[in-house]
């Protein structure tokens, strides 16, 4: 994809984007973009990350920035060329990494991304999405038709410059040296836009300085409006940025535009942060955090990868942003930063990977961010049930993830219930303190979707005796379900296994809060009716022959109300939509047979048995309700032919 030319007087290498890049400027540069303006964060947020990666490289190499230690970005307007440059003195790129770094995207996934924001239209939701990616250096081309990006690494002698309008790929070449002379120095990068009709206002400095004040204040290196060699001779040029680690400061002294600007710096999002957790910890060990919840699920929030982006300073020199067990997975959607005093500041990136003060850093800010979301869920419900409904999933893998912190996962929980039909989130607590006298396990009912699961015939003998009952959607509460057993040492019960003992329900003999002796007894007249129905007996022997290789028994049930028949696990088996997730994950194999309840005073059930008495073939009824009740479950049935044979000849003798 690459051609040499020999020009006349320098040879270039002209270059294609990656197919990624292509979609992502073609989106770019035809969006609607409203929000112009944040081009220039992202070129000062790429040269401060520059400068912050020089001085960390710096520590073992001094030499790097013997010749220029002060790291700065400079900015400045050439309204004759009518062009804006961003130039900063930090680490800078190598003609590889140029090429590399700008016509290529690194993160994982987004060429699925692209695609689905190709389909989208360009519509609001486009927007929000391309907003949480990141649009990055590309940004530049919303208001540039070309970019000139002359970089020289820190340490080498070559300086080459990368050119692009931003559609037809780019072109690579050793810079002049008149371009050279961009440069801050002897090292860095000098990103020169050619800016557009429509973004004229970018050659005002007053725009320019509001824009910085607004995105950039507290990004730590000093940004100044004017080129290198003037901002150098003259000494009482004050950066536009207060420059100061906004994590230091004290809490009271932070205003919240402070925060949401800084929130939106470091995660490269338009939206504004659902939580804000500030943070000084003293004592054995010692560091601030300043960690963010985003309002918006990053748009990679499931990547196998499960990476998280915090970054890790020392001492406020940053070090990486890529230590990966800096902060749990599950809490992985957080943005911000961690500042530590006790690590050494010449650690190598490697050594942190299992180092003891960063496990101490990461239970800690784990706690703190618990209590936190804890804190919020009480302050304001409303706030929390968005949060919830964005990041429940991945905090939930925490449950399976970290048995340290399982007590104060499982208290921020929420869960959806049978108690409103799915209306409204309920906490564990408050589920324990409305549960039934003689209740003893904390009902579930898990499936796809909360429309799924309201109607299933399983939950009729619950709601008929007002049993609350947690309905659990997502695929991870199938998967902590089976290390956490309890909340409180009240145990996980499925309703969709095993039988469920509705006597001591119906009895309330757990609490012993008095006995109530009517429906005792009328319970046990209705359990003595119908185990002694001889037809209701007879079925079920002959249900059992029938369908003996397809389920493990036939029983009468109670909990069904309204229904003919459901399926459940039988007592020890794995509830069976657990069992389908785990098949889908590769995480089990062997089938468990379910067993098919029916219920003895449903009018078919009856009409059946009266016909099983009198000798007649019952087959096509009998597998025609067993394909109901794995087609209400969600299950799929085994034969979709002799399901349909079956149901035109019942429908045709019928009609
Ligand atoms: P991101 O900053 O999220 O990695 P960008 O699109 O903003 O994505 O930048 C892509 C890459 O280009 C950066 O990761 C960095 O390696 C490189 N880069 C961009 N600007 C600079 C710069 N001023 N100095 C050094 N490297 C840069
Ligand atoms: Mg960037």
């Amino acid at each position: 994809m690459s051609a040499k030319k020999k020009g006349t007087t320098e040879s270039f290498e002209q270059k294609s984007f990656s197919a990624d890049v292509s979609r992502l400027l073609r989106i770019v540069t035809h969006a609607l973009y409203t929000n112009h303006d944040v081009f220039l964060r992202e070129l000062i947020s790429n040269s401060a990350d520059a400068c912050d990666r020089l001085r960390y490289d710096a520590i073992s190499n001094p030499d790097l920035i013997k010749d220029n230690p002060d790291f700065r970005i400079c900015t400045y307007k050439d309204t004759t060329a009518r062009t804006l440059t961003v130039v900063d003195n930090g680490i800078g790129m190598s003609k590889d990494e140029l090429a590399d770094n700008l016509g290529t995207i690194a993160k994982s996934g987004t060429a699925a991304l692209m695609e689905q924001m190709e389909q989208m239209g360009d519509g609001k939701d486009r927007l929000k999405l391309i907003g949480q990616f990141g649009v990055g250096f590309y940004a530049g081309f919303m208001v540039a038709n070309k970019i000139q990006v002359i970089s020289r690494k820190a340490g080498n002698d070559d300086i080459w410059l990368w050119e692009s309008n931003g559609h037809d790929g780019f072109t690579i070449r050793e810079a002049s040296s008149a371009e050279a002379a961009r440069l801050d120095g002897q090292r860095g990068t000098a990103v020169t836009l050619s800016i557009k009709d429509e973004a004229s206002e970018f050659m005002l400095d007053q725009k320019i300085e509001m824009t910085i004040k607004e995105y950039s204040d507290h990004i730590s290196v000093p940004i100044f409006l004017g080129a290198p060699e003037f901002v150098s001779q003259d000494k009482d040029t004050k950066p536009i940025n207060s420059t100061s680690a906004l994590w230091m400061r004290p809490k009271s002294e932070i205003t919240k535009e402070e925060y949401d600007s800084f929130y939106k710096n470091i995660s490269g999002g338009f939206d504004e942060p659902i939580m804000t957790s500030h943070w000084k910890a003293e004592g054995t060990i010692e560091f601030s955090s300043l960690l963010y919840t985003p309002t918006l699920r990053p748009w990679d929030l499931f990547d196998p990868s499960r990476r998280n982006f915090v970054k890790l300073y020392v001492r406020r020199v940053f070090i990486t942003d890529n230590l990966e067990n800096l902060m749990y997975p599950w809490l992985r959607f957080m943005r911000g930063i961690i500042d530590s005093e006790d690590l050494p500041l010449n650690i190598s990136r490697e050594s942190l990977q299992h180092n003891p003060t960063i496990e101490k850093i990461r239970s800690a800010v784990a706690r703190r961010v618990l209590s936190d979301m804890d804190k919020l869920s009480r302050n304001d419900p409303a706030a929390f049930a968005t949060f919830w409904g964005q990041f429940g999933p991945a905090v939930k893998e925490g449950l399976y993830d970290a048995t340290e912190h399982r007590q104060s996962l499982l208290k921020i929980c929420r869960f959806y219930s049978s108690r409103d039909d799915g209306a409204e989130l309920t906490s564990l607590a408050d589920y324990v303190e409305r549960m039934k006298a003689g209740q003893d396990k904390i009902y579930y009912l898990s499936g796809e979707s909360l429309d799924n699961i309201k109607n299933s015939p399983q939950l009729e003998g619950f709601k008929s005796r007002d049993v609350e009952v947690l309905f659990f959607t997502d695929t991870i509460d199938d998967f902590w379900l089976q290390t956490v057993l309890d909340y409180k040492d009240i145990p996980f019960q499925s309703i969709t296994k095993g039988d469920v003992d509705f006597d001591s329900l119906d009895n309330g003999e757990k609490s012993d809060k008095g006995d109530n002796t009517d429906s005792k007894e009328k319970s046990e007249t209705d359990k003595a009716d119908k185990k002694d129905d001889p037809a209701i007996s007879a079925l079920i022997t002959k249900m059992q022959e029938i369908l003996k290789d397809k389920i493990h028994n036939v029983r009468r049930s109670k909990r069904l109300t309204d229904s003919p028949v459901c399926l459940v696990a039988p007592d020890g088996g794995v509830d069976m939509y657990m069992e389908r997730v785990l098949r889908l994950h590769q995480k089990y194999e062997a089938g468990t047979k379910p067993v098919l309840e029916i219920n003895p005073s449903h009018a078919l059930i009856a009409k059946i048995a009266g016909l099983n008495n009198k000798g007649e073939d019952i087959n096509d009824a009998v597998y025609l309700l067993l394909d109901q009740a794995k087609i209400i479950q969600g299950e799929p049935i085994d034969n979709p032919g002799q399901f349909a044979r079956r149901m035109s000849e019942f429908m045709n003798k019928a009609l």
